[in-house]
Order: structure tokens, then C-alpha cells, then sequence
């Protein structure tokens, strides 16, 4: 086995062999974590939040979110998003917050830019931290800013669809010196997942590299839920109700190899964002249905898309087409924190009903591919589908 799956302790640095990340670069120190949502929870437990406290975030979003929040003992709360946008609802958001609201994460759904000037304003006439969830972003900026200038702190995962794929992680970008000392402290707390774990998640990456292509979409996407639901691969969703404890992994970095490889695919970044456009333009031309809405592009707003979102009045039957004739069509978000229902709602803090706005987008969301895979004739083949509807 390669020297750089060796396991290393807590506290101990990295051997000289278990190849860190390459020092004395712009990313000499990042600070990766086990999964994007252990990059949230460690911002915000290095803002002072915990117990009692309360985070302010938007619904339709995903259960990663939530669970982020609860790992620090806060509690979520959910603001609705806008009703032309998959972003916070400014007033939505001003009318969640209370006395015990510590910070507000807002997250740029699909890469589109929520209402940054608005929500700091909101956030500064409080006095309240605002993290950035850039899970989605690849380069959007908004007035010439990017995403992630605006907070004192952002995160990102690594995740399968995602702009940069590295398997599993994450990272907290921290723009607030201070923050970024105390992250730095605890991250030196935080292990290396075990080696069986590392061994798991390497095959994982292997075997969805090898697997995936766009034709594929659906297949795959079965075989790894099933694969989930027996925990052969480590599953998307170990969602927050399944325990009251915080799991181990939010103690976790990410390890050396996926760091390694999140750094060299960031470099790809100018070719990711390219694609992207290509394909987004593509859809919004090729795309014309008088039961489908395009995504509305805030003013100011330079946007590269991780997904390519549409609102569609039949989701149920468009998703069994696109299976059929095996277009990669997503139906994330599911629900209005994805993937839960009902009851599980709740046990994140979701009052059913509570965040209409969202619910309803939740209800009619689809979304095409803009990764690199997408082949250029993809666009015509999607629109052949969906132009009937
Ligand atoms: C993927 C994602 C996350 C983090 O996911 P992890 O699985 O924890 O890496 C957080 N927020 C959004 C909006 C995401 O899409």
C-alpha cells in the first residue's frame, strides 16, 4: 500500500513520507476537512457558536447544511428563498433572525449569486458573522466581486457534482485573520481518516471515474444508493436524525491524496468555468418550452453554473423520460432539505410548510449537466426531450 495512506495521530504532524501538500504555495496550509459540512461546522465553532445558539441558512438546500450547523450544537433556521431565485429571500431571512441568531450561512445555489449587498446589510445591522456555502461555485462574481469575498468565511466540498471533484471534502476558505488563527489551532486537532476509511474512499473515486458518463448517469446513481443502503461506499446522506450524536467524522481532515487532488483539479478551473458556459448557453438557446423557466440572472451578476437549472410544471414524468432515454437530468433538490421527508424534516428543524417559496421549487427543479463530461451535441439531445414539454 502507498506510503500516503499511512494513518498519522492526533496532534502528530505528517510524517515526511505521508507527502503533505506542497508547501510555501498559495495553498500551502489549507484547511481541508472530511466533508464540506465539517468545514462549515468548524467555522462556525471557530466563531464561538455552539449550544444554544442559532444559524440562520436558507431551505432547499441540503442536508449537509443542516447537519453542519447541529454538529456545533447550534440549531438551524430556516429562511425561504426568493420567489424568481434559488437564493435567500432577503426579508425571508431578516424576519428569521432573533436575539440567538450567532451567523447566517448563504448559500449560492447552482453557482447563481444570492443578494450579497442586501444580506450584508441585514447581517451587519445585527451584528452577525455571514459564511459563505460555495459548494456550487466555480467563479461567479457579482459587481466584479467573487463569490466568497463577502463573508468572513466560505466553504466548498469535493464532492461528486461538484465543480472540483476530489472524492469526498471540503474546505473553509477564512478571509477574517483571527478566524483563520483559531481554524488553523483546531485543525491541528483534527485526524486523518482511517486508513481502511482513506482505502474505501480511494476505490470510490476510482470506480465513479471509471463509471461515470453522462449516458451512465442513472445506472450509476442506482448502483451507488444501493451500494449506500447496504454501507459498502460511504453514503451521501448520513443524515443528522440517524443519531443524536455528532459523528466522528466531524473531527476528520481530509486526506493527503484528496487535498493533493483538489489542488491540481482547481488548476482546471479556467476549463471547467469554459465548459460550463458552453453548455449553459447552449441550454438557454436550444431550451424553449412554454412549461419551463430559464434561471433570471440577477444585474451585475457574471455566472457560471454548476448545474444548468430549469423549472419544469411535470418534474415526476420528465425525470422518468430523461431516465428512459438516459439523459443525465438531476432532480436535486428532492425536498426542501434534501433528501429528507416528513418527520425528518423536523428533526433538522424544518417546520413543513414553513418556507413555501421553497417548497415549491423543490417540487418543480431540474437540472443539466455543465461538467466537463457533457458532450457538445448533449444540449440538442436534452432539448429534444424537454422541448416537448
Ligand atoms: C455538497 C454541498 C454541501 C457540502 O456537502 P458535503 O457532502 O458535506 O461535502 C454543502 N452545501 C451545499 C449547497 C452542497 O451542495
Amino acid at each position: 500500500m502507498s506510503s500516503t495512506l499511512a494513518p498519522h495521530r492526533r496532534g502528530r504532524r505528517p510524517s515526511a513520507n505521508a507527502s503533505p501538500p506542497p508547501a510555501n504555495t498559495p495553498a500551502a496550509m489549507p484547511l481541508t476537512y472530511f466533508r464540506g459540512r465539517v468545514a462549515l461546522a468548524a467555522i462556525l465553532r471557530g466563531l464561538g457558536i455552539g449550544p444554544g445558539d442559532e444559524v440562520a441558512v436558507q431551505a432547499f438546500t441540503c442536508v449537509a447544511v443542516p447537519e453542519g450547523v447541529m454538529a456545533t450544537g447550534a440549531t438551524p433556521v430556516y429562511a425561504d428563498i426568493g420567489s424568481d431565485s434559488f437564493n435567500v429571500d432577503a426579508e425571508s431571512l431578516s424576519r428569521a433572525i432573533t436575539p440567538a441568531t450567532r451567523a447566517i450561512v448563504v448559500q449560492h445555489t447552482f453557482g447563481t449569486p444570492a443578494e450579497m449587498p442586501r444580506i450584508m446589510e441585514i447581517a451587519s445591522e445585527a451584528g452577525l458573522a455571514v459564511v459563505e456555502d460555495c459548494c456550487h461555485d466555480m467563479g461567479t462574481t457579482l459587481d466584479g466581486h467573487p463569490l466568497g469575498s463577502f463573508g468572513v468565511a466560505s466553504f466548498t466540498s469535493f464532492e461528486w457534482g461538484k465543480p472540483v471533484v476530489a472524492g469526498l471534502g471540503g474546505e473553509a476558505v477564512v478571509r477574517d485573520a483571527a478566524l483563520r488563527q483559531r481554524l488553523a489551532a483546531e485543525y491541528e486537532q483534527c485526524e486523518l481518516p482511517s486508513r481502511k476509511k482513506q482505502l474505501q474512499l480511494e476505490l470510490q473515486y476510482l470506480a465513479f471515474g471509471l463509471l461515470y458518463r453522462p449516458q451512465w448517469y442513472w445506472r450509476v446513481r442506482e448502483a451507488f444508493h444501493q451500494l449506500g443502503r447496504l454501507g459498502a461506499v460511504a453514503g451521501n446522506f448520513r443524515s443528522a436524525e440517524q443519531s443524536q450524536e455528532v459523528s466522528p467524522e466531524f473531527s476528520l481532515r481530509m486526506s493527503h491524496r484528496m487535498t493533493r487532488r483538489a489542488i491540481a483539479g482547481r488548476q482546471q478551473l479556467p476549463a471547467i468555468r469554459q465548459h460550463s458556459r458552453l453548455m449553459a448557453d447552449a441550454y438557454r438557446q436550444a431550451i424553449s418550452s412554454s412549461t419551463i423557466a430559464h434561471p433570471n440572472l440577477p444585474a451585475g451578476a457574471d455566472t457560471y453554473f454548476a448545474r444548468y437549472p430549469l423549472r419544469v410544471t411535470d418534474k415526476p414524468r420528465l425525470l422518468a423520460e430523461a431516465r428512459q432515454q438516459r439523459i443525465e437530468l438531476a432532480e436535486w433538490y428532492r425536498t426542501v432539505i434534501h433528501p429528507l421527508e416528513g418527520d425528518q424534516l423536523r428533526a433538522v428543524g424544518y417546520e413543513p410548510g414553513s418556507c413555501p417559496q421553497a417548497e415549491q421549487r423543490a417540487s418543480e427543479i431540474v437540472s443539466l449537466p455543465t461538467h466537463r463530461r457533457t458532450r457538445h451535441d448533449f444540449p440538442q439531445r436534452a432539448a429534444q426531450l424537454l422541448n416537448q414539454h
